[in-house]
């Protein structure tokens, strides 16, 4: 499955990456754990452009 990297926008295949994380019941996946760590600081600052309602 590929997925797009909430932090820096790349795209990689999901199964690929141990870095992951919940947030609002949807599950965000990183490509590295920089982004991970960046994401769950400011989580609201990364969501807010991928959001589809
Ligand atoms: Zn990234």
């Amino acid at each position: 499955m590929k997925v797009v990297c909430p932090v820096c926008n790349k795209l990689f295949e999901a199964e690929c990456t141990p870095y992951k994380t919940v947030y609002n019941e949807i599950m965000y996946y990183f490509d590295t754990e920089i982004c991970q760590i960046a994401f769950s600081r400011e989580p609201e600052r990364f969501i807010a452009k991928c959001e589809k309602k």
